[in-house]
């Protein structure tokens, strides 16, 4: 059976169960929830404008194909179910498939920096059922495919401390987020690897002027060591030169106590002297008296 309902959403991956429990018959809808509890839906293939599944019913196996297309909901099963507008086993792959998406939007419920905000999404279905949501994150598989052949390389550029390669242009897409936040870490563990490569250069600075330093230190303590050592000779060399100060201050006092004695002892050979000088006086008298006596007469 086929189906054409109008629908505003721009994705099918927009359709939460309370939109598409809003266009649908409430029997259908349970026994929808029912499969889906019990695991029945496979769906091949989907992206956010067709999917396409099978169902185990009760009866067989049933084949759907779900389009949006020009502002309608197209669905198509291979089931004989009158259900309007659409049928259980098409409500059970909305539904699972709406399941599928929502381990992605949990490991990601945060919208990274730099990321606009998802602007809101408004869906109206069957003319009557008008529900606001956040736009789900959801991943093609080309756009998975891309990533995982470029996270290769990228990788490797890792590893090997080198610029990441061009990352495929995936605008809008979760995969986008993946690539940005890998090449803003990439980013970070460069600045980090120069900072690091920076402070060693410091250190090696640091070292070499610490070690400048230690030698200027050797030398001038070799130079104290050196004066130590004149000075303890001057201070030998001064007490040499007192000692010797010492004994000629006594050889002085010596001489000035001499130098009285012989001052006496002049003083007592001058005295001395006059008996001497009486008789050589008389001695004198006599010889004049003798050369008088005998000098011939005229
Ligand atoms: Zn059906």
């Amino acid at each position: 059976m086929r189906n054409k309902i109008p629908c505003s959403a721009e994705r099918l991956g927009l359709l939460d169960p309370q939109m598409i429990q809003a266009i649908s018959e409430g029997s259908a809808f349970q026994i929808a929830q029912k499969y889906l509890t019990e695991n029945r839906v496979r769906i091949g293939e989907a992206d956010d404008a067709r999917i396409t599944s099978t169902l185990i019913g009760n009866s067989g196996l049933y084949e759907q194909t779900i389009r949006l297309k020009d502002g309608h909901l197209l669905s198509q099963c291979s089931c004989a179910l009158p259900e309007e507008p659409m049928c259980r086993h098409c409500i059970a792959v909305l539904l699972e498939s709406y399941r599928r998406d929502q381990p992605q939007q949990s490991r990601n419920p945060r919208v990274p920096k730099g990321s606009k905000t998802p602007p809101l999404a408004s869906a109206s279905l069957n003319g009557n059922a008008s529900v606001t949501q956040w736009r789900a994150a959801d991943v093609k598989l080309s756009d998975a495919m891309q990533f995982m052949e470029w996270i290769q390389p990228a990788t490797k550029a890792i590893q090997a401390h080198q610029q990441l390669p061009d990352a495929p242009t995936l605008k809008g897409s979760e995969v986008s987020i993946w690539i940005e936040t890998i090449r803003g870490l990439a980013e970070s563990r460069r600045e980090s690897d120069q900072g690091s490569t920076r402070l060693t250069a410091e250190i090696r600075d640091r070292e070499t002027h610490v070690r400048r330093l230690s030698e200027e230190l050797r030398t001038s303590m070799d130079e104290m060591k050196a004066t130590q050592t004149t000075a303890q000779a001057l201070q030998l060399d001064i007490a040499t030169c007192q000692a010797t100060m010492a004994k000629v201050a006594e050889l002085a006092t010596e001489m000035i106590a001499h130098e009285e004695q012989m001052r006496v002892a002049a003083g007592e050979l001058l005295q001395e002297g006059s008996p001497f000088q009486q008789f050589a006086d008389s001695v004198k008298e006599i010889a004049q008296a003798l050369k008088e006596a005998v000098r011939p007469s005229p």
